[in-house]
């Protein structure tokens, strides 16, 4: 391509809100077989609410949602949000919270009330030597019903399983439609449960699922994708996303999304629409395809 066909590309992309940061992008896009993106932020709201709780044998629903969101209240997580959302929603105060921990990946730990609480995914409570097996029927029902399984433990005990679901963003489906029209395939890359996460590709006609993947996992995800399918596109938002960006052959960072997630990309939608990848694409096929 030359110099003139470059800049006239990118200035068509910023005009369509697709901000180019470096011009091999615009001539590297065309090559890519495969857009991998992101679950959560990209593909959905990124704002999960708390749709089930259901507790073991033992425990009270509303006391347990309040020592879970208490146990919440200090992770920045968008999970964390959903539940502490809920128990304000129900009045209840949350109890004080001594010690707090993140556990990358996983979930939270927390005293409260002088309880321990860990609270996350089955992964998590396996680590901790806890059966999630009483819930076992519970936790498929929702993972079919594209909603994600959590869990929560108090003093040592499985007390209870909870369930967020994450709306799709309404211009995902055409954007996943226009990917195919244009001959890739689409790949889902996410921390989530796979089962919840299949159920969610499945109603959109996602090619390929990895699932349960820890935030350094997405660079190996991304090097998987390249060795069996060739050149990959990643579409992310976060701040975890920001290696597999770089490692992508064509990184695009949502403009919606987190200023590091922006800054690692090669692209950048500017509208915050799934529907700029589409448009990238085929800008770049267009541009570099015409004059050369
Ligand atoms: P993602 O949010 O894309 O799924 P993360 O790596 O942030 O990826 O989290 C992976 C999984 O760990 C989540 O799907 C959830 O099951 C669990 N998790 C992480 N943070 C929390 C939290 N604050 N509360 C409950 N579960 C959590
Ligand atoms: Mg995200």
């Amino acid at each position: 391509a030359t110099p003139t066909s470059i800049m006239v590309g990118t200035g068509r992309g910023a005009e369509l809100g697709v901000l180019f940061r470096k011009g091999e992008a615009l001539q590297r896009l065309k090559d890519a077989n495969v857009v991998a993106v992101d679950k959560t932020g990209t593909l959905t709201e990124g704002r999960p609410a708390l749709t089930d709780l259901e507790v073991a044998a033992g425990f009270e629903r509303r006391q347990v949602l309040a020592m879970v969101a208490a146990a919440e209240s200090r992770s920045e997580h968008p999970i964390a949000r959903a539940i502490v959302e809920a128990a304000e929603q129900e009045g209840s105060a949350l109890p004080a919270v001594t010690g707090f921990d993140s556990v990358t990946g996983m979930g939270v730990r927390a005293t409260v009330d002088g309880a321990r609480v860990e609270v996350g995914a089955d992964r998590y409570m396996r680590s901790l030597g806890l059966d999630v097996e009483m819930f076992g029927q519970t936790a498929e029902g929702l993972g079919r019903a594209a909603r994600s399984p959590l869990y929560a433990a108090i003093d040592g005990r499985l007390a209870a399983i909870l369930a967020v679901a994450d709306p799709v963003k309404s211009a995902t489906p055409a954007a996943i439609a226009a990917l195919h029209s244009l001959g890739l395939k689409v790949a889902m890359i996410t921390g989530d449960n796979e089962r919840t996460a299949r159920a969610i590709a499945a109603s959109l006609g996602i090619d390929e699922v990895i699932a349960e993947v820890l935030p350094e996992g997405k660079v190996q995800a991304i090097a998987r994708l390249r060795a069996e399918h060739g050149p990959v596109a990643f579409v992310g938002d976060g701040i975890n996303d920001a290696p597999a960006l770089a490692e992508a052959d064509v990184g695009l960072a949502i403009g919606t999304g987190t200023d590091v997630a922006m800054e690692a990309a090669d692209v950048v939608l500017m509208s915050g629409s799934l529907q700029g990848v589409p448009n990238a694409i085929a800008l770049s096929k267009a541009t570099i395809g015409n004059i050369r």
